[in-house]
Parts: structure tokens; C-alpha cells; sequence
């Protein structure tokens, strides 16, 4: 039997990590889950600014380890005593997997693994800071390597696992996909073998505290997407695994069987289902047969995403008699343009609208993505996005505006190259990817687009603004107006805003205007009058 602690940097979802888990102790073995920070943490003011910054730690652009939060980690490993150490973390904190590495290589003589989608990436550069990587996906690779160290077999030979040798690299071909879903065991979600570190602290907790999966539960019933965006990583993916079917669906009698055992044993009262599969209203005949087992043994509202390609009517139907409350649609850019030349999505306008409309008649709840800071888009280009974004059929909301990421190897990065854009682009400290150089037109335009989905903005008082040379020159103008409209219009039961934190923020609104030298003024008056 052998001991493995994962470290999930910034992520509390680390779905990965969770089913490495899962099918290592099937196999015996024992495992232990570090959730060094959360999702919510990953923000460029929840670092500490240079002149608080502390020697011994790491600090990059939106995640870091202070010197306390990096002997915590090293006293956690001591006391659980692994025989494995493995990382998982995403692109943005590639730098802080490197800085921890350092760390655990010069107390710890222990192999240190790397897995995730940065390093399916950038193998080759990745495995000079780690002692192995694995490629895609990890579950079997990794029980194969883990039962190869308790059986004394030789650990180089595994698929999907590269290995560093004698100062030589040993590049294993991958494993084959798994085909059958219904073969893993549910992912690892248990309180046990979980230990939080949060803002200088171990917690007695098995989530961080601002996370809303404390509430929500998370899980995918599909791996892989039918389509293939140029700047995501579903399109290397599905490179890499060529001749193996890449979108594969878990039997809905499976998935049902993990949320009743989730809603059984979930510490709190659940909220929320949240449905990870990168396209959900994709497969008539799987909701057919998932939406009334749902809806008779979960009966949890739940979300999901989908694409402005995907929304049959009677799909929608099905999902919304299982309890659906919300569609969240990547809709990235209303030009056809950058959705055509640079993105390879092949939606039009119509269709998006159309399949808007379908989900808002439906009775579902609307969230859209889109896509911004991307230096291939022009002034026409956000105009056409204005367009579409003002002709959506409202109400309908804007779940984030996305700074636009250039990851290493990605179709997109080779289009900035071809397009000659590179010196307009950065590569923020620890960061695996570039991303603009922020200009003022391009705040502008974030704000511009977010204001016209708000109820009242029409086309033509949106051109006015567009055409405002003070707004152009001065962006935080709209920003504060956009954030206004936002704190006016907080949907309740909307999934992307925390509940709590959305009432502390008030209730710290409140406070400030109670203790403003205005206010308490204004009440001596009153007082003395009345
Ligand atoms: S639709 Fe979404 S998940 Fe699928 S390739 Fe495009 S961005 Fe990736």
C-alpha cells in the first residue's frame, strides 16, 4: 500500500484530482487532498502588494504562497508521509508549481508528479521541474504507476507517464481513453483525507470558505466536447488522442446514482446541482432518459453550459422538467469575422439569438460568456458584438467578460503569431500564457458591451455612448455605472454570485455610509430638527 498526497493549487473543484483519488484507494492505497487555496482567491488584489510582500515566498500576477503558507504545506507533507507527491494546477499558476516543487525537492526525497491540462501541454518544458508528468487524461496512468511503485516494477514504462532517467527523458505514448465512463468510481468528495490551506492557515474545514460548492455540488456526465475553439484546450486534446473517441457520455443511471449518494451524505443542506459537460443540451436521447430519473430521486435545481449551436427545443423542455434553472452560453463575439477567421466557431448571429430565445421560452434562466482584451479584435468587430448583444431577447445576464488567454501551442497563439499581434501581447510572471496589453479602448469596450445587455439600453442610445469621446478616454466612468446596475439587479438564486459574500458586500456598503462624516451629519440634524 502507498501513500499519495495531491496538492490542487487554486482549484476546489479539482474533478481530476478527485478521480485519481477515488480509483487509487479502490486499489488500496491511501490518499491524501491538499487544496492550497481556492478559485476565488485567483485575483490580482488578493496579492499582497510589493511592499508586503515577504522573503521566502512566491508572488506572481494572481496567485502566490506567503513564507507561513509554504511551511504549512511542508509540515502537512511530513506528517502525511507520502510516497507520491502530485501537483495539479492550471496555467495560471504554473509559476507558483514551480516555486512549491523547489521547496518540496529540497526537504522531501520523494518523486514529485505533475498533471493537468498546462502540463498535457507543455510536457516537454514542464518535466524539467518535476520528476515525472502525466499526459491527458490520469486516472489509469496513475494507478498503473502507483500499483508499479508498490509491486517494485519497473515505473518507466507506463503509458501516459514521462519520466525523467538517468538524465534522459523516457516519452511513454499514451494510454488509450477510457471509453466507458460508468468504469470510474465516483469522484472523492469525502471529509476525511481533505486538508484546506486558506490565507496563512490550515482550516478545520474540507472547502475553503468562500467557495460556493459548500452549497452546490459539481459533476460531469460527459468527458469531451463536440466542438473545437481554437483557444481552448479541447482542441489539443482531441490532437493528441486522434483515433479515440474523444466525446463520451456516462449512462444517466450513473450519474444519478453519484448525486443520490452525494445529496445522502453532503455535510450541509445542498443547494445546487452544477453540470460540468462542456455542452449539455447536446443529446436528446440521454436527457430523454436523465431528466425524469432526475427529477424523481435528485429534484436539485441544477445549471449547465451550452453553445449557441445547441438548443432543441424539446431538449430544453426535458431539462427544465428536471429542474434546470439556468443555461450558461459561451457566445465569445457577435462578429463573424473573429468567430469564422480566429475562434473557429461557426455560429451566426441568427442562431444565437434563435437559440436564446429558445432557452428563454423554456422558462431558463440566461447567462452568456464572451470574450474580450484580445488585441485580433477591431472596432467593427465589438461594434457587431453590440449589435447582437442589444437584439438578444432580454432579460437575460453576462456571466463574465473574459480576458482573452494565449496559451503556448494552442491554434489561436499560432493565428497572434501569423497575425503579427505578439508585441501587443504580455506574459504575466508565473503565467503559462500571453494576454493584452491592456488598453483603455479595449476597457471601453468590456463596458460598453456589458452596459447594452442591461433592460433600457437600446441600439441607438448604445451608439451615443459608443460615439462619446469622454467615455472613451475615461472607461471608469462606465465601469462604475456597469457595477452600479449589477448591485441593482443581483438575481437571487443566481449560480456565478455567492449569496453570502453578495450580502457581506452590502452589509460593508451599508456600514461605510452609516460611519460617513456625511451621514452621521445629516442624522445630528435630523435629530436636533425633529
Ligand atoms: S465549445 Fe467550449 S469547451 Fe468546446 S471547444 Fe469551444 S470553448 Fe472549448
Amino acid at each position: 500500500m502507498r501513500r499519495i498526497t495531491f496538492i490542487a493549487l487554486y482549484d476546489e473543484y479539482c474533478l481530476g484530482v478527485r478521480y485519481m483519488s477515488s480509483i487509487l484507494q479502490h486499489e488500496g492505497h491511501h490518499v491524501d487532498i491538499v487544496l492550497f487555496k481556492n478559485v476565488a482567491c485567483i485575483r490580482n488584489d488578493d496579492v499582497p502588494s510589493l511592499h508586503l510582500q515577504e522573503e521566502g515566498g512566491y508572488y506572481s500576477m494572481a496567485t502566490y504562497a506567503s513564507p507561513r503558507e509554504v511551511k504549512l504545506l511542508l509540515d502537512v507533507l511530513k506528517n502525511q508521509d507520502p510516497h507520491l507527491i502530485g501537483l495539479s494546477f492550471s496555467s495560471i499558476s504554473f509559476g507558483l508549481a514551480k516555486f512549491l516543487t523547489e521547496k518540496i525537492k529540497e526537504i522531501f526525497d520523494v518523486p514529485v508528479i505533475w498533471g493537468g491540462v498546462d502540463t498535457t501541454v507543455n510536457a516537454k518544458e514542464n518535466i524539467q521541474y518535476a520528476d515525472m508528468v502525466c499526459i491527458g487524461e490520469g486516472e489509469y496512468p496513475i494507478r498503473a504507476l502507483v500499483n508499479a511503485m508498490d509491486q517494485n516494477k519497473d515505473i518507466t514504462v507506463i503509458p501516459s507517464i514521462w519520466v525523467k532517467e538517468n538524465g534522459h527523458l523516457r516519452q511513454n505514448p499514451l494510454m488509450p481513453l477510457e471509453q466507458n465512463l460508468d468504469n470510474y468510481p465516483f469522484p472523492d468528495y469525502e471529509k476525511e483525507n481533505k486538508t484546506v490551506i486558506y490565507k496563512d492557515k490550515i482550516l478545520d474545514a474540507f472547502y475553503p470558505p468562500d467557495t460556493h460548492l459548500i452549497t452546490n455540488y459539481m459533476v460531469m456526465a460527459a468527458r469531451g466536447c463536440p466542438f473545437s475553439c481554437t483557444y481552448c484546450c479541447s482542441g489539443h486534446y482531441r490532437k493528441i488522442y486522434k483515433g479515440d473517441r474523444f466525446l463520451r457520455r456516462r449512462s444517466a443511471d450513473n450519474v444519478i446514482a453519484e448525486l443520490a449518494y452525494c445529496k445522502k451524505n453532503w455535510p450541509w443542506p445542498l443547494e445546487r446541482i452544477e453540470l460540468y459537460d462542456d455542452v449539455l443540451p447536446v443529446d436528446g436521447e440521454w436527457i430523454a432518459e436523465f431528466s425524469p430519473k432526475y427529477a424523481a430521486t435528485i429534484g436539485l435545481p441544477f445549471f449547465g453550459y451550452t453553445h449557441p449551436n445547441v438548443g432543441e427545443p424539446e431538449n430544453l423542455r426535458m431539462l427544465k422538467e428536471a429542474g434546470i434553472s439556468y443555461l450558461i452560453m459561451g457566445v465569445q463575439s457577435g462578429s463573424q469575422r473573429v468567430l469564422n477567421q480566429y475562434y473557429n466557431r461557426r455560429h451566426t448571429k441568427e442562431r444565437t439569438i434563435q437559440t436564446a430565445r429558445n432557452i428563454l421560452e423554456a422558462d431558463i434562466k440566461l447567462l452568456c460568456d464572451f470574450i474580450g482584451y484580445n488585441p485580433l479584435i477591431q472596432e467593427d468587430d465589438n461594434v457587431e458584438t453590440l449589435d447582437l448583444i442589444c437584439d438578444i431577447p432580454k432579460p437575460w445576464g453576462i456571466i463574465k467578460f473574459n480576458p482573452m488567454a494565449f496559451y503556448d501551442k494552442y491554434r489561436l497563439t499560432e493565428i497572434a503569431q501569423r497575425e503579427g499581434i505578439m508585441d501587443q501581447l504580455e506574459r504575466p510572471k508565473g503565467v503559462h500564457a500571453w494576454q493584452a496589453k491592456i488598453t483603455p479602448e479595449m476597457v471601453f469596450w468590456e463596458y460598453i458591451l456589458t452596459l447594452g445587455h442591461f433592460e433600457g439600453f437600446t441600439k441607438e442610445k448604445m451608439m451615443d455612448l459608443v460615439n462619446d469621446h469622454y467615455l472613451r478616454d475615461n472607461p471608469t466612468v462606465l465601469q462604475k455605472i456597469v457595477a452600479s446596475l449589477y448591485r441593482a439587479t443581483y438575481l437571487d438564486s443566481n449560480p456565478v454570485v455567492n449569496k453570502e459574500l453578495y450580502l457581506r458586500d452590502m452589509q460593508r456598503r451599508l456600514q461605510q455610509i452609516e460611519d460617513s462624516l456625511l451621514f452621521r451629519a445629516y442624522r445630528k440634524v435630523k435629530s436636533l430638527v425633529a
